[in-house]
Order: structure tokens, then C-alpha cells, then sequence
């Protein structure tokens, strides 16, 4: 017999590997679990990586038809993120995928009752917008911290203000004001 090349010894250990797995599905499917629970972030990479392949498209649209049929639930809850994001990058509110950012915009737009965080009227749904606490043009973050419900009206006017600032210019006192 002759010597095998390395090559061939990994062709050999990889072919051995294919044949285990295709022997052992289940064994591979707990494998993959285990890994996916242990290593998150690599696992969504790895994820990506595959999706992204051409050969892979068609694959990808089953799994995810497939994942659709079994989660209406779920397919229902992320078209209202897709839409709230949609309307969010209309108002020039950079791109988000924070799901709290994305549920906070569906909830302002939507719930039955969410008063200005400014004057305390509430528009209603559907006419009430996202105000940035800290304005996005003075370095306020894109993040649920930083978000508020406000009418159309204050939204407006409050402009590049802080809330303070605001409050101030329509009379109002502010908190740090009553508290000092
Ligand atoms: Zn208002």
C-alpha cells in the first residue's frame, strides 16, 4: 500500500466525517444545537456567510417560507418593526434593527393611548411622532433611552432643543427647574 499524501489523508477524514453525519442526522441536528446555544455570535455569522451564497437563495426562501408558515405570530409582529422602520427612515431616523427602538415606534404609532411626552395631549394613533429627547443633530443616540412619544406640534418646534430647553421656551417649568 502506498503512503497517503496529506491531502489525501484530510479527503479520506473528511469523507468519513460526511458519512457519519449522514448516518447519525439526529446527533448532528443536537451537535448544531449545542453549538448554536454556546457560541450565539458565530453562529449568526456562520448563518449569514450561508445565506448570503447564490447557491444557497432558493434554500434559504423554503427555510424561511417554511419558518413563516410555523410563526405567524412572529411574521406579524416583525412586518409592524419592518413598517414602524420604514416610516422611521421616511422621517430620517437612521436605520435600526434594536428591536426595543423598532417595537417603541410601533407602539407609538399604534397604541390606543400615548399623551405627548411635551404638552400631554395625545394626537391619537397614527398622528403621533418619535421625538429624540436629545436631538439626533446634538449627538442623541437612536436608542429607546432616548425616544419619546411628542405631537406633531412639539416635535416641530422643539426642533434642535433638549426637553429643557423646550419646556422652557413654551412657559412650562422642567423638572430640573422645580427641583433646584
Ligand atoms: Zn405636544
Amino acid at each position: 500500500m502506498s503512503k497517503l499524501t496529506p491531502e489525501q489523508v484530510a479527503e479520506h477524514r473528511r469523507e468519513a466525517g460526511r458519512r457519519w453525519r449522514a448516518k447519525n442526522p439526529d446527533k448532528v441536528r443536537e451537535a448544531n444545537r449545542r453549538r448554536k446555544a454556546t457560541h450565539p455570535e458565530e453562529n449568526r455569522k456562520a448563518m449569514r456567510r450561508w445565506r448570503t451564497k447564490p447557491e444557497n437563495a432558493k434554500k434559504n426562501r423554503k427555510a424561511m417560507d417554511r419558518w413563516a408558515a410555523e410563526n405567524p405570530d412572529r411574521v406579524r409582529a416583525l412586518g409592524a418593526a419592518n413598517s414602524s422602520r420604514r416610516r422611521a427612515a421616511k422621517a430620517g431616523v437612521p436605520f435600526s434593527r434594536d428591536r426595543a427602538v423598532t417595537d417603541f415606534y410601533e407602539m407609538a404609532g399604534s397604541a390606543a393611548s400615548a399623551p405627548c411626552t411635551y404638552c400631554g395631549i395625545d394626537p391619537g394613533p397614527g398622528n403621533r411622532q418619535v421625538d429624540h429627547k436629545i436631538p439626533r443633530a446634538r449627538g442623541g443616540p437612536h436608542s429607546i433611552e432616548n425616544l419619546a412619544v411628542a405631537c406633531g406640534k412639539c416635535n416641530r418646534d422643539k426642533g434642535t432643543m433638549t426637553p429643557d430647553e423646550y419646556l422652557a421656551s413654551q412657559g412650562y417649568k422642567t423638572k430640573s427647574s422645580t427641583t433646584r
